[in-house]
């Protein structure tokens, strides 16, 4: 199998962990850490490229320091879960690139389905974040996916297609990650099976295809998103343009973090 993307495990705590539950977290993380295989701590240990294995955590704003300075000795990158795309401003409320970018955070997530639903974020307003943070030096998780009443009506590619017309940044970029995160599966315990994963995952990659050119789409990692736990996350992996997940209720407690990065690590 082709693993010249390297994988990504990445933890969406969402309005989860305030500094003392990060502080917890990050402590059973670091005892836990000596029982990871020897094969996952070296794929962690791989610098860039094929066989790097990839583990972040997007703690809510409050938590982020906490989270940086507790994951030190251990290689757990932190991202932010909701950054605007101007660099300063009259925004009341929001947060910008360069203060993330002063506390060591690389990392930020984009048009997330909670931020669609509840605050109004849209394909455009997701476009123009990822393109002002890649701009800005971050990796962009660029999340997306289709309603369970969109499935049902069999409208999965039609959606998908209209989110990645309308929500991709115009230029490629080496940090752009996707995440196809099925609505009806994040938070339900409804996961996608390995099939319809894959099936979404390669009409993405061959949407980027047309987009970016081959060799940029081959270098793209799509992680899936929905429910995913350290006992479906092999089976998930284990297809070929699966990339990683995009994690929630399952990576809240570090014993079950650590059992996805240690399932990510069994394919490098
Ligand atoms: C998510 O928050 O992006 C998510 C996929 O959540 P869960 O794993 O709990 O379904």
């Amino acid at each position: 199998m082709d693993r010249n993307r390297g994988i990504l495990i990445a933890g969406n705590w969402k309005m989860n962990h305030g500094a003392r539950a990060t502080s917890d977290f990050a402590a059973a993380a670091k005892s836990g850490w000596g029982s990871l295989s020897d094969r996952a701590r070296k794929a962690l240990a791989v610098t860039a490229g094929p066989g790097k294995l990839d583990a972040l955590v997007f703690p809510p704003f409050l938590s982020l320091e906490t989270a940086r300075r507790e994951f030190t000795g251990i290689p757990v990158a932190v991202g932010a879960q909701n950054v605007h795309f101007e660099e300063k401003g009259a925004f009341t409320g929001e947060i910008s690139g360069a203060m993330l970018k002063e506390i060591g955070v690389g990392t930020t997530l984009v048009g997330h389905s909670e931020r669609r639903q509840y605050f109004g974020e849209t394909d455009a307003s997701a476009k123009k974040r990822a393109e002002s943070h890649l701009n800005q030096g971050f990796t962009v998780v660029l999340c997306y996916g289709e309603t369970r009443a969109e499935r049902e009506a069999s409208r999965t590619e039609a959606v998908l297609e209209r989110q990645l017309r309308d929500g991709l940044p115009a230029e490629w970029n080496e940090r752009l990650v996707l995440a196809y995160e099925p609505v009806w599966a994040i938070g339900t315990g409804l996961t996608a099976t390995p099939e319809q994963a894959e099936d979404a995952h390669a009409f993405s990659r061959a949407f980027l295809v047309k987009k970016y050119g081959a060799d940029n789409a081959a270098k793209t990692k799509i992680l899936y998103g929905g429910s995913v736990t350290p006992e479906n996350v092999r089976g998930l992996l284990a297809k070929p343009n699966v990339d990683g997940g995009l994690v929630g209720g399952a990576s809240l407690k570090a014993e079950s973090f650590l059992a996805l990065v240690e399932g990510a690590g069994s394919f490098l």
